[in-house]
């Protein structure tokens, strides 16, 4: 499955615990750049000037990437994809994907929050951990290359009748339920809840 939100929405949260609960493997394409930010690695040092600006990192980059995690063995039995695909050419880039590993999709999950509130959110975050694309204008930045590119994203989602939408304001675990029980809902059985 595939979570999609907006910065600040709480997406790499709720993919750690749908992991947990469906016991597949979370895989965040933001958490592999900054591990290689941290790394100090040549991608990590391509990566670091569109992170800190708020850009996407470019496709040419990002899509091999993204490949070759899918490929490792601990992602054959499913997994919660965060951060992938931001644009529809990554949505054909993960079909092909796909397609070839003869994997398909089940959920596409979008995390919903008002700009608002994201903003209030992120630069809260930026204020305990100081994450390096966390300040007032980067924020809006980065929500509107939500709003422009990865809507669309969504829409696509949609219209193959795979997305399910989740109100993501409120409690961390009022969150989770909601998610679980919309899952459950998208595959046709109950998932677990706590
Ligand atoms: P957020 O959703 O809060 O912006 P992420 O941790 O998901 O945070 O991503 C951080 C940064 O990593 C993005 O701003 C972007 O620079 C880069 N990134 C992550 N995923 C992608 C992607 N699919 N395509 C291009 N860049 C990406």
């Amino acid at each position: 499955m595939l979570i999609i939100g907006p910065p600040g929405s709480g997406k790499g949260t709720q993919a750690e615990r749908i992991s947990e609960r469906l016991g597949v493997v979370a895989i965040s394409t933001g958490d592999i750049f900054r591990a290689h930010v941290k790394g100090g690695t040549p991608l990590g040092v391509e990566a670091t000037r569109y992170m800190d600006a708020g850009d996407f990192v470019p496709d040419s980059v990002t899509n091999e990437m993204v490949r070759n995690r899918l490929s490792q063995d601990d992602a054959g039995n499913g997994f919660v994809l965060d951060g992938y695909p931001r644009t529809v050419a990554q949505v054909d880039y993960l079909d092909a994907i796909l397609a070839a590993g003869e994997q398909e999709l089940g959920v596409v999950l979008q995390l919903t929050a008002d700009d608002a509130e994201l903003v209030s959110r992120l630069l809260g975050r930026a204020r305990e951990t100081g994450r390096s694309d966390d300040n007032e204008s980067v924020i809006r930045h980065r929500l509107d290359l939500y709003h422009q590119q990865t809507e669309a994203v969504v829409a696509r989602y949609a219209g193959r009748g795979i997305l399910a939408q989740v109100d993501g304001i409120g409690g961390i675990d009022d969150v989770t339920d909601r998610v679980l029980a919309c899952i459950g809902n998208v595959l046709g059985a109950p998932v677990d809840g706590r």
